[in-house]
């Protein structure tokens, strides 16, 4: 199809849906759609991360938010032209509602809605002062009571938590809080990151002395400030700690170090949390409105006990406490797991002439890292797509426009491909005896991180130890732990003078249990997966993250984290809800989900 055959059909149906909107004609819309359609929203109509399937929920989410949100003006991006490949046809568009300004992704199937993408990017009247609306910084003239930028940010950091108070409190400041905090600050709203850490970047600092990124550059950014282009491709964990310092403070984010939280409470009838604070060993109490936990998917360790524990003479740590192999030369270490914590930590070992044995509990998924990174990624995030005009920013639109209940359809033949590419690779890992798997559906990497955030290998190198033999392998359930060896459900014996267990992370409710309560923790239920019924990822069907980035059972607690895509992106849309709450702006909030899961 010509482009401006294409363009002619967008504008149609555009056209089409600008009337029925300004008729209230759901039926008129929904007509729009294809029977097998799917709408992701994110915060723009819906006010939460929704995605609805099918003509009917379309009709029920129109019917419900339409008066209120008042959506309009959809138009096709200036400068972007609508293509058509294999009888899709795709079209980058903007559009307006009541209160902002939003911009999505369609896609027409036999000249009708199949999937539509639509995100808000500003609040109307709240707009962020970049661009043309930058600050200015100096202030011209002659002012005999001037105050600087220095001092008045020396003001406002003394002054707030103590004589004012932020209207939001995030507790964490890894990247997730870091990159959320620099979007709220963007946005005019008054918040502070707290770390029970040193300095911004200790989480990264902190892990076992070998860790890279596992993700490539492109797709690792924070907003406003991108890495620049001498960045590694893979930045080693020390040096993406110095960057989210630096970050922290030339975004001016309230940022308070060696701040442990250590309670929180809500009180309904006046809308506000009580968050207690060791501020180096000061007590400080908070009282935001808004309450953020960026406290770490990754954050908080699954920690098995065995029989035998308390009698095992050396040393046992979780994967998370593991500083690296400096002390282990000559010694044996155990590993259990076999997911990239436990690679990492074996061939970081192994480097440093450690007898390593990997005990593998369950089959795990190993892609190599360059594959990923060309099969996986590269139409989206690398050099080559910054070459054919696909941004970040659209390659985060893109790869958020593919709705999750089919995303795996899309997974699936990349992954085979792979699978392909890397065929003698693999069979020398089975040779090894390593167990391997492709996800419930053979859809990969993403679908497990998605949906269950574990469960996978990017291999940067311990694969080749393990078919070498170097890293040696076993497997099955411990046991029992002995003074000086683990003992496996098979009755192997593994002599050891360091256990590590990789077992992983639980979900982030937990820190609410911790924080808040059992009971606010039961409120909101599971944090994390789609609800695919998939390993780990028990259903009914939700759709979207479970809890991640929007309203949640707890009036006013909400959960952000993830990785850096994910805390560069989804920060965006958190920061808008809180500020819409903040400048008490209607946000009717759609489909608020349910409760599913307590752990
Ligand atoms: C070994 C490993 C490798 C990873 N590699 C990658 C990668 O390559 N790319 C990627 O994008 N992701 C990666 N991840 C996953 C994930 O992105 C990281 O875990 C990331 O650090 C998550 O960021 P976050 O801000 O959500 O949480 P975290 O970085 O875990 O930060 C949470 C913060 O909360 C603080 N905190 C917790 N409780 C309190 C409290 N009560 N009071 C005050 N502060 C508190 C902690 O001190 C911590 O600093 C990796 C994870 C691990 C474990």
């Amino acid at each position: 199809m010509l482009d401006s055959t294409a363009t002619l059909q967008v504008q149609e149906v555009l056209d089409t849906l600008n009337d029925a909107f300004a008729s209230g004609d759901v039926d008129r819309i929904t007509e729009l759609f294809a029977t097998d359609c799917y709408w992701r929203d994110l915060v723009a109509m819906t006010w939460n991360l929704k995605t609805v399937e099918g003509r009917d929920a379309v009709a029920d989410m129109l019917t419900s938010q339409m008066g209120e949100v008042a959506p309009g003006g959809f138009a096709i991006q200036d400068g972007e032209i609508p293509v058509e490949e294999d009888g899709v046809t795709t079209a980058w568009i903007t559009f307006e509602t009541k209160t902002g300004r939003g911009w999505g992704l369609m896609r027409l199937r036999d000249g009708r809605i199949w999937t539509l993408l639509t995100s808000l990017r500003e609040l109307k009247g709240f707009e962020e002062t970049r661009g043309k609306r930058r600050p200015m910084g100096a202030q011209h003239g002659a002012d005999r009571h001037r105050t600087t930028w220095k001092e008045a940010r020396e003001a406002e950091a003394a002054e707030l938590g103590y004589e004012t108070q932020p209207y939001v409190v995030v507790v964490g400041g890894g990247q997730g809080g870091i990159a959320l905090g620099a979007r709220l600050r963007q946005l005019g709203v008054p918040a502070i990151v707290l770390d029970k850490h040193d300095r911004p970047g200790d989480q990264w600092r902190n892990r076992y002395k070998s860790l890279c990124l596992h993700d490539p550059v492109w797709y690792d950014h924070l907003p406003y400030i991108k890495f620049p282009d001498n960045w590694p491709v893979f930045a080693p964990k020390d040096k993406i700690g110095d960057w989210l310092e630096m970050y922290t403070k030339v975004m001016e984010l309230n940022y308070w170090t060696r701040s442990e939280v250590q309670s929180c409470s809500y009180d309904e009838a006046s809308g506000e949390w009580t968050v207690r604070v060791n501020r180096d060993g000061e007590e400080v109490v908070l009282k935001p409105k808004q309450l953020v936990l960026a406290t770490g998917m990754s954050g908080k360790p699954n920690m098995p006990t065995f029989p035998g524990m308390e009698d095992f003479r050396g040393e046992i740590q979780h994967s998370s406490q593991h500083a690296g192999p400096d002390a282990w030369t000559g010694k044996k270490v155990v590993v259990i797991g076999s997911n990239n914590s436990a690679h990492d930590i074996c061939a970081a070992l192994w480097e440093h002439e450690a007898d390593v044995t990997m005990v593998q509990r369950s089959s795990t998924h190993i892609v190599r890292s360059d594959s990923l990174m060309e099969i996986g990624l590269g139409a989206l995030y690398s050099e080559e797509a910054l070459e054919n005009g696909v941004t970040t920013e659209k390659a985060d639109m893109i790869f958020a426009s593919l709705p999750y209940r089919i995303m795996h359809e899309f997974q699936i033949p990349l992954y085979d491909q792979m699978r392909e590419r890397d065929a003698e690779f693999y069979a020398g890992l089975e040779r090894a005896g390593f167990q391997l798997d492709w996800g419930d559906d053979g859809s990969g990497l993403f679908m497990k991180y998605l949906r269950r955030g574990s469960g996978y290998y990017i291999d940067v190198g311990a694969c080749q130890l393990i078919i070498d033999g170097e890293i040696k392998l076993a497997h099955g359930q411990v046991d029992h732990f002995e003074e000086d060896a683990v003992v496996l459900a098979d009755g192997t014996r593994l002599p050891a003078d360091l256990v590590v267990l990789a077992t992983g992370f639980g979900s982030m409710n937990g820190w609410a249990a911790d924080l808040i309560s059992q009971e606010v923790a039961d409120k909101v239920g599971k944090v994390w997966g789609l609800g695919s019924e998939t390993t780990k990822d028990p259903g009914p069907w939700e759709g979207e993250q479970r809890n991640m980035w929007k309203p949640t059972q707890q009036e006013n607690l909400w959960f952000h984290g993830g990785n850096l895509h994910q805390s560069r992106h989804y920060s965006l849309y958190l920061a808008l809800q809180l500020k819409a709450r903040l400048e008490g702006l209607d946000t009717p909030v759609y489909g608020l989900q349910e409760v599913h899961h307590l752990h």
